[in-house]
């Protein structure tokens, strides 16, 4: 799960971080009332969207007086912000953080991740601050440092000499510097994040390190352990068709292709996924049904997919474990009445019941194509759309 900007600053600031002192409004008419806990004319306006780039975007504008900022302000409230991060229609924006401006010596790039390869946190540190990592990563790698950590220990101070070392900083800085990255360390440890991305943590010209701008991701599967975390969620920034999904415990990804999935288990739902890119077409979603899909499952997961008007055809594989394919069988069967299913559809079923579960496919009147096996599943379901 992902949290805005001024979230993240929210939780950097109660760990010891320093920020600059902001308010968010919700709609434009808090503007008035809000800044007068700002201490200064100057002002930046930052649109709260979960994206990043809003920058290059015209998300964040520097302001020099109320009537600047109402202006800006009006130029960005509930319009779609565009950014190389939100895809061509952009993100609503329905939240603007109003902020001290700062006045910036030097900016520079430090995050925190879990990095899932050396299964260690990863501090991630360069001098090349306020761009795309991803950039400099490709043009300048050697400007960048990769300091790894175990979990099961606390960072040392020859490890945060070597995260600060890009930074080359003052020995005064350093002190402070070091504080910022046990704090960071400490949120990621004990808030189960994921990532924590300060892009720019900024030198200020009255030499103060500051965080600019803050990302955290969450790890969705320990939220249940953080209600103060998950109290954070934006539904504006979710995919509404996932959302909806989640409530009937389905567990739903769109992608971009034609092919419809539906499939129990994770590890089947993307052997699916790669055997239809193999067979040269592209999945349209991932979708897990779970252990027992009942006939509502069914029928609720067909609608789910079918809400995507790019699917042409489903492909549904399904292994009878704990799940009798004849139950199986029959919610499909049901479900494609219901639903007045008017697609291709290829049916792939293996485990307990197999051959009464094909019996009913057979004998529903309904033109489902029957399947042996992964591959030949991938193939007639490519065929017929
Ligand atoms: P992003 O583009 O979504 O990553 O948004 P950021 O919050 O990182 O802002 C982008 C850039 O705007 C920063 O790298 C800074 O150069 C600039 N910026 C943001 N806030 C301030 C500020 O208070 N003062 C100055 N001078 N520049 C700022
Ligand atoms: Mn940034």
């Amino acid at each position: 799960m992902n949290i805005h900007e001024h979230q993240a600053k929210e939780i950097l600031k109660k760990f010891g971080v320093l920020i600059p002192n902001g308010v968010v409004i919700f709609n434009l008419k808090e503007i008035n009332e809000k800044i007068k806990q700002l201490h200064t004319n100057d002002i930046v306006v930052k649109a709260q969207i979960h994206a990043g780039g809003r920058g290059r975007a015209g998300g964040i504008k520097l302001t020099k007086n109320l009537d600047e900022l109402i202006k800006e302000a009006k130029n960005m409230f509930d319009k779609n912000l565009v950014t190389h991060q939100t895809g061509s229609v952009g993100t609503k924006v329905k939240r603007l953080y109003l902020e001290e401006t700062c006045s910036i010596k030097k900016e520079f790039y430090l995050s925190c991740l879990v990095d899932r390869s050396s299964a260690k946190i990863a501090f991630i540190s360069s001098a090349e601050g306020g761009m795309d990592i991803e950039e400099v990563a490709k043009k300048n790698p050697d400007k960048i440092s990769t300091v790894k950590i175990d979990f099961t220990e606390s960072v040392s101070e020859k490890n945060i000499t070597k995260i600060l070392k890009p930074f080359a900083l003052s020995e005064n800085l350093k002190k402070q510097a070091s504080g910022l990255i046990q704090s960071i360390y400490k949120i990621l440890i004990t808030k189960d994040a994921n990532l924590i991305e300060i892009n720019p943590l900024i030198l200020t010209k009255d030499n103060n390190l500051i965080c600019l701008d803050a990302k955290i991701n969450f790890d969705d599967n320990a939220l249940y352990r953080h209600p103060d975390i998950l109290s954070l969620k934006d539904t504006n920034e979710e995919n509404l068709i996932e959302t909806e999904a989640s409530k009937q415990g389905l567990t739903y990804i769109k992608l971009n292709g034609k092919i419809g999935c539906m499939v129990n288990g994770a590890g089947l739902a993307m052997a699916t996924m790669d055997i239809i890119k193999l067979y040269g077409s592209e999945p349209a979603n991932f979708l897990d049904v779970g252990g027992g899909a009942s006939k509502q499952k069914v029928s609720n997961a067909f609608k789910i997919i079918l809400s995507d008007k790019n699917v042409k055809g489903i492909l549904i594989n399904i292994f009878g474990g704990i799940m009798r394919c004849d139950v199986l069988a029959q919610g499909v069967v049901d479900a494609a009445k219901e639903t007045k299913l008017s697609i291709p559809l290829v049916v792939r079923l293996a485990g307990t019941n197999v051959e009464l579960g094909r019996e009913i496919l057979k004998n529903s009147n309904l033109k489902i194509i029957s399947a042996n096996n992964l591959a030949d599943a991938a193939k007639k379901i490519i065929e017929a759309t």
